[in-house]
């Protein structure tokens, strides 16, 4: 038997998921057991588990003729023990990814009806259940309408939104999330206790990061590294899975933020060599650099290095599908940003494609573009600026063509200020005032202070002429759906230009407040 078939949990009061287990719990206790459930969740994440607990409880010896206060199973009756070992004959299993399902279904409303040979109650678990055809849902469905006593019926589903409203309306619905990282954990101490494995908490907390909230992977995990050796360390780790050590990646951003380029490229040479997987890697990189960042700003320290870092690396995560050489584009972002510490050099303008990403090119920027704005020409000789005084248009779109040479100049005489640049984008023009759109509070409150806004504004006035900027707050997740969903951005350009303030109302509308101008 497998880990996690070994390990799974035997009572509800052990289930790993503590929202399905404190349901489950009350129901126990308040004996208000439904005849049909509808268990929704990813896969890995305990449902068949549970529900064969369930199929033990209704039928465990200690509860019957309970109307209330039902019993975890004492897993020692013959009818747990049946149960348990999965010999039943009353407990129907059917996978309805797999052939021949219309008949199981059809076949399944005529046997329902007959009492159960073994069992108390006779149990149906149907797996994916979403898979069942028109005309199997419709056997079910009549099933359901009229339940007969001694029967449960238990579906399971990936894909809730599948099952018909008609099936779903009628069954007690249970929702099985994600498990968090500590779940997952709890979940794989068992084993580990359970074969005397030898495995340090950073490393099995790692495994549990890997496996996206599914206690099936890792418990698959666990086994195959357990295979190798009872010993588990950060090596196995990267060895059989590619999974790349905490400490490693420590190890890369001290580099980093040292400008050793040399340790850098080592690090990434033997990274290569042992297989560390690029989306692995990544992600780990992005969490540490965020904590890092996070500590900097709580010690009131710049976090600079941190913002181009991470900025970095999430554009790299988009190239690592693209790449060829999957470590290589985690390697250049690293590389550019320890090179940019070195001073001088300039970095490769891989920042572009993401401030393009951030606004829909249909809604805010386009409509923007409309609205040319002539510079009033008694103001340009103030910051004796590279400009003449010659009129020229500044708009949206000449800001966005300009805005990679902005960067650069601004790397030259102040690296952190530009890497900080980097994670904002120009959104709108109003005479010479240009707004920008941030993601945060921090950033805005960097950005506004008295020191950095004159060496931002006096960069600007060299590629667009005088120019003073303000911040909008702008939630990141928020911001691109409610920009698609918004009807009043699809309404005619001519309406949003006459409504005075243009793409700024517009953009107050749809964040429902001046957050942040
Ligand atoms: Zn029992």
């Amino acid at each position: 038997m497998s880990f996690y078939q070994t390990y799974r949990p035997k009572k509800i009061a052990e289930l790993d998921l503590a929202s399905v287990r404190d349901v489950l719990l009350s129901t126990l206790a308040s004996g208000k057991i439904s005849h049909a459930y509808l268990f929704v969740g990813p896969r890995g994440s305990g449902k068949t588990s549970t529900a064969r607990i369930l199929a033990q409880i209704v039928n465990c010896e200690k509860n019957q003729n309970k109307t209330e206060d039902f019993s975890e199973p004492c897993g020692e009756c013959e009818a747990c023990r049946v149960i348990g070992g999965g010999s039943s004959v009353d407990v129907i299993e059917i996978d309805a990814a797999s052939n021949g399902l219309v008949d199981d279904i059809r076949d399944l409303r005529e046997k329902v009806r007959l009492s159960p040979v073994q069992l108390q109650k006779k149990i149906y678990i149907i797996d994916e259940v979403h898979m069942v055809s028109t005309a199997g849902f419709n056997a079910l469905l009549k099933t359901l309408e009229e339940p007969p006593t001694h029967a449960l019926f238990i579906l399971c589903t990936t894909e809730s939104q599948k099952v018909p409203e008609t099936i779903s309306s009628r069954c007690a619905r249970v929702n099985f999330t994600k498990a968090t990282v500590d779940e997952v954990v709890e979940s794989l101490l068992k084993a580990v206790k359970g074969e005397k494995l030898n495995i340090a908490g950073e490393v099995l907390r790692q495994i549990a990061e890997a496996t996206d909230g599914s206690f099936r992977e890792g418990h698959k995990i666990l086994e195959q590294l357990s295979s190798y050796d009872k010993k588990i360390n950060e090596d196995t780790l990267t060895k059989v899975l590619g999974v790349v050590g905490r400490h490693s990646v420590k190890k890369l951003l001290v580099s980093v933020s040292n400008a050793n380029t040399e340790e850098i490229t080592d690090t990434f040479a033997s990274m290569e060599k042992t297989g560390v997987k690029a989306t692995i890697l990544v992600s780990s990189l992005l969490e540490e650099a965020k904590a890092l960042m996070e500590n900097k700003i709580r010690s009131g320290e710049s976090a600079g290095l941190y913002l181009e870092i991470i900025d970095g690396l999430i554009t790299a995560a988009d190239r690592i599908k693209i790449s060829p050489l999957p470590l290589l584009p985690i390697e250049i972002a690293l590389l550019s940003v320890a090179l940019g510490e070195k001073g001088g050099i300039t970095r490769p303008k891989v920042e572009t494609p993401a401030q393009e990403k951030l606004l829909p090119k249909d809604s805010i920027v386009r409509s923007s573009s409309e609205t040319l704005i002539k510079r009033r020409e008694e103001t340009d000789s103030s910051t004796g600026s590279a400009q003449n005084n010659q009129a020229v248009l500044v708009n949206i779109e000449s800001v966005k063509t300009g805005w990679g040479d902005f960067l650069s100049s601004m790397a030259e005489s102040n690296g952190s200020l530009a890497g900080m640049l980097r994670l904002v984008s120009p959104v709108d023009v109003q005479g010479k005032s240009l707004t920008i759109s941030v993601t945060s509070r921090f950033q805005q409150d960097m950005l506004e202070r008295d020191v950095k806004r004159k060496l931002i504004e006096e960069q600007m006035s060299k590629v667009w002429g005088p120019m003073t900027f303000k911040c909008v707050l702008i939630d990141k997740v928020v911001r691109t759906d409610a920009i698609q969903e918004d009807e009043n951005l699809t309404a005619p350009k001519d309406e949003m230009v006459s409504a005075g303030s243009g793409v700024m109302s517009a953009a107050e509308k749809i964040f429902g407040s001046k957050n942040g101008i």
